[in-house]
């Protein structure tokens, strides 16, 4: 028998496009179904939950297969590609009735996780990113570049080190990253362990026309970025990217700097508690009524300004929407008319928008002349710049409006889009539609009155046309000659009359010739829309803008926040009755005690000392907050607030274990901790909360000390340090610029209450045993604990007098050295112990020898 090698010429055909997208799942489009085979199919089915079938089921060798209807084929495409997949769709590129032989196929689209467009209410408010990154090794430099397919955004820059890449990725919660072959495997691994897609394109296309996009940016290894990026994109979408727009260059170096650790410890975007937006920042102050608001205000959140005068800028237009309340409550109501119009432009480019896109863009475009009144008349024509931007676009509004029927359905090809009265020869075809089926009617009434067959009906199917339908019980009364059967039912006859064959040609033909000239009509319109939309991106822009201050006025009038004074130069903090916004938000005003935070021009460094659970990283969050708040240009919690520009926040708040990379607590801690120290300067913030918790008591101690002396001597940061070593409140007395601050309690009748009031000076103990009892651990227990404190608090005093005699090394600055200083403590005989512990080959002993072994180590202790 002669063995079956050959495959049929269609999965030849099949075999072929699919070893150009190996990395990707071919979708391949026969009939009315997306088919896949071997592998795809097995992987897919499993994925998606699909049955597993197989093509030539009785051969040798059948081939796994499994299929989705095209119909409800997006939904598909777009769970597999959140889940980090990449997916092919091959279509039939000619029409299988006018071809011989095999149809052609081809891929149409990669969808990939950075370049999937979503239109749910809940992507709605966030861009996807597709990053690409470059790397030019004789510089130890990245070109870094990133992109918004959905709205046309790209940005670029340059990045010189790893750490500047995770950063910046993590804030732009990027899915995917482009990057070429020179891109360190090191860096590769990080980004694949935190699920983000790596896609290598090892060469950068030319793609002609959308070189132009990266003409304005001047740094070669950005330019190389961008170009590598609009490679992916051209080749991926293989459709018009006409809405994309130029690429802009930016330098981190003009926005607030956060690391990523930062960002998630203050959750500014997102919770550490999960993926719900509820309690971070952004929850706080997204009052934006407009897609195209809330995601720029998460852009401004992730890169808050350090020009006073931008800010200052952005300021007097918070203010001026406050003071115009009822102007405000008109604005809001036309911007929630707003639709998404950067996203409804780049619908129009792919060509992917229809009759009812057009609609909402045709609404949206008219509250435009409004809003620009409203403006106006909220600022007294101050804000030139943004005006300009506000210009209303009549033209386009009035092309719409002519060409749209009110009613239009989702589909552009099966007519009723375009209106009466729009195209005179549109207007014959449905004329010709209409009479036709009035004169059906007309014949109806005519036959029934012929025949005396009162239920007699005209009626029209796919496959018949139209044709008479009689009923079993009046077959009778229908005339022979004139009827022709056509079709038995079970309890109906069907016929036909050459009159009404007639008639169904002239209503069809129309019908099929408004369709088409409908669509073409449709397209000429899309094609004319399509040269507003630099116009409509820098329309949608500005109200972006307005609606992220209209929310930033609405959120500060809401919570009483105050304009804040900002200054390039000066460094001190001086904030009165200061809160943390979020937590008044969740306690209610009235029960959040407000606490001032003051750190004149001298004070570098406030130490916090206070019972756990008084409110002490809640007291160094609220800096933190009330700064980016100030820095992104409203308004702060306060009753009064004068504030240095920072340029970096370093934080360390919070237990947070870094789990993929399977780092400890400490780890995390110190790594954080060496970041600030790092790169800190004397106009940076560093917010430290119980740092050195992680480790050992005297450990973590020496850490704190030698940490606090660092900042003072070399990093002169604005330091907020909390810690349970009251022994280190001394430092005071040495370092000129360190002030103690604790958060009051007092005991009342043997129970603790927290104030959560911050007052100076040093706390006089730390109430841990006190907390544990409001935790409601056993009396027994607390008991013991209490008598065991007071054990060791004496023994801590013996302790300390010993250190003082053998003078601690205060560590002169180096964290390195004070860790050093801490192993020059442990004593020799420690070290012999260890030394003979280390060398000790635990499978080549027997228990007994153990024991020996363990009692002769004892004694040398
Ligand atoms: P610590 O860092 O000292 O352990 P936290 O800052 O975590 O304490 O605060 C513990 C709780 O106390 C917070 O969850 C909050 O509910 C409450 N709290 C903190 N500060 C205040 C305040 N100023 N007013 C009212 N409640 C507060």
């Amino acid at each position: 028998m002669e063995k079956k090698t050959k495959h049929t010429p269609m999965m030849e055909q099949y075999l072929g496009i699919k070893a150009q997208y190996p990395d990707a799942f071919l979708f391949y489009r026969l009939g009315d179904f997306y088919e896949m085979f071997y592998e795809d199919a097995q992987e897919v089915s499993q994925l998606l939950e699909i049955t597993l079938t197989s093509r030539n089921r009785n051969a040798d060798d059948p081939i796994p297969m499994c299929g989705i209807p095209h119909h409800s084929a997006q939904g598909y495409v777009e769970t597999l590609v959140e889940m980090g997949y990449k997916v092919a769709i091959c279509e039939q590129v000619e029409d299988p009735k006018e071809t011989k032989g095999m149809v052609k196929r081809e891929v149409v689209q990669l969808v990939t996780p950075g370049t999937m467009l979503g239109y749910g209410e809940l992507e709605a408010k966030v861009n996807n990113f597709l990053t690409a990154l470059v790397y030019d090794d004789t510089n130890s430099k990245y070109g870094f570049a990133y992109a918004d397919l959905s709205t046309g955004e790209i940005k670029t820059t340059t990045l010189d080190n790893d750490e500047a890449i995770k950063n910046e990725c993590s804030s732009l919660e990027t899915k995917e990253i482009v990057v070429d072959d020179a891109i360190p495997e090191e860096l590769t691994n990080y980004f694949e362990a935190r699920n983000i897609l790596i896609s290598r394109q090892s060469k950068v296309t030319h793609q002609a026309e959308l070189s132009y996009l990266s003409e304005k940016v001047e740094d070669e290894l950005s330019q190389s970025a961008v170009q590598l990026l609009l490679s992916y994109l051209g080749e991926t979408q293989k459709r018009q990217l006409s809405h994309l727009q130029q690429a802009k260059t930016y330098e981190p170096s003009h926005f607030l700097k956060m690391d990523y650790y930062s960002k998630y410890n203050l959750e500014l975007t997102q919770s550490i508690r999960g993926k719900d937006k509820k309690g971070t920042l952004i929850w706080l102050l997204d009052e934006t009524k407009t897609a195209m608001g809330a995601r720029l205000l998460k852009q401004w959140i992730d890169r808050p300004l350090i020009s006073v005068t931008t800010i200052e800028q952005r300021q007097a237009m918070v203010e001026s929407f406050i003071s115009a309340y009822f102007e405000r409550m008109d604005l809001k109501e036309h911007l929630k008319h707003v639709y998404d119009l950067e996203r409804l432009a780049g619908r129009v480019a792919f060509g992917s928008v229809n009759g009812r896109d057009l609609l909402q863009l045709k609404k949206s475009l008219e509250q435009i002349p409004v809003i620009r009144e409203l403006l106006i008349g909220i600022n007294q024509g101050e804000w030139d710049n943004l005006l300009k931007m506000v210009t209303p676009m009549d033209d386009l509004v009035g092309v719409i409006h002519q060409a749209i029927n009110e009613d239009a359905p989702l589909s552009v090809t099966e007519g009723n889009v375009i209106k009466d009265g729009f195209n005179q020869e549109l207007d014959t075809y449905r004329d010709a539609m209409k009479n036709g089926k009035k004169w059906l009617a007309e014949m109806e009434a005519r036959e029934r009155v012929e025949t005396g067959i009162k239920t007699l009906k005209i009626k029209f199917n796919r496959v018949f046309g139209y044709f008479i339908e009689v009923t079993k019980s009046n077959v009778q009364d229908v005339p022979t000659g004139r009827y022709e059967r056509k079709q038995t039912l079970a309890n109906a006859e069907r016929y036909i009359t050459p009159e009404l064959k007639e008639m169904e040609t002239l209503i069809l033909e129309a019908e099929e010739k408004s369709q088409e000239l409908e669509y073409q009509l449709f397209l000429t319109i899309r094609e004319e829309v399509k040269l507003s939309i630099s116009a409509l991106q820098t329309l949608a822009q500005s109200v972006a803008t307005i609606d992220v201050l209209q929310s930033f006025a609405e959120v500060s009038e809401t919570y009483r926040y105050v304009k804040p004074s900002l200054s390039a130069t000066e460094s001190t903090i001086d904030i009165i009755d200061g809160r943390h916004p979020v937590v008044e938000k969740f306690l209610g005003h009235q029960a959040y005690v407000p606490n001032d935070i003051k750190l004149d021009q001298e004070t570098m460094i406030l130490l916090i000392t206070g019972p756990n659970m008084s409110g002490k990283s809640t007291y160094m969050r609220q800096l933190a907050l009330t700064v980016i708040m100030a820095q992104i240009g409203c308004f702060v919690p306060a009753s009064s607030a004068v504030l240095p520009i920072f340029d970096q926040i370093f934080t360390r708040i919070g237990a947070s274990d870094d789990l993929i990379s399977g780092q400890s607590t400490f780890m995390v801690e110190m790594m954080e901790a060496n970041q600030a120290l790092k790169h800190a300067t004397s106009r940076s913030l560093i917010l430290f909360d119980e740092l050195g918790r992680g480790t050992a008591t005297y450990d973590g101690m020496a850490l704190a000390q030698a940490i606090i002396e660092y900042i003072h001597e070399h990093v002169k940061a604005k330091t907020l340090f909390s810690t349970h070593y009251h022994e280190i409140t001394s430092l005071e007395e040495e370092l000129p610029a360190l002030k103690n601050a604790h958060v009051g309690a007092i005991e009342k009748n043997g129970e603790l209450v927290f104030l959560h009031k911050m007052l100076s000076g040093p706390a006089d103990k730390s109430y841990g045993v006190h907390v544990a009892k409001l935790a409601g651990l056993p009396d027994k227990l607390l008991v013991r604990a209490s008598d065991l404190l007071e054990a060791f608090e004496s023994q801590t005093i013996e302790l300390s007098r010993a250190k003082e005699n053998k003078a601690i090394p205060v560590a002169s600055g180096l964290v390195e050295e004070a860790q050093l200083s801490l192993f020059s403590e442990v004593d020799e005989a420690q070290e012999a112990v260890i030394d003979e512990l280390k060398q000790l080959n635990l499978l080549d002993i027997t228990p007994l020898k153990a024991l020996n072994i363990l009692s002769e180590l004892q004694k040398k202790v």
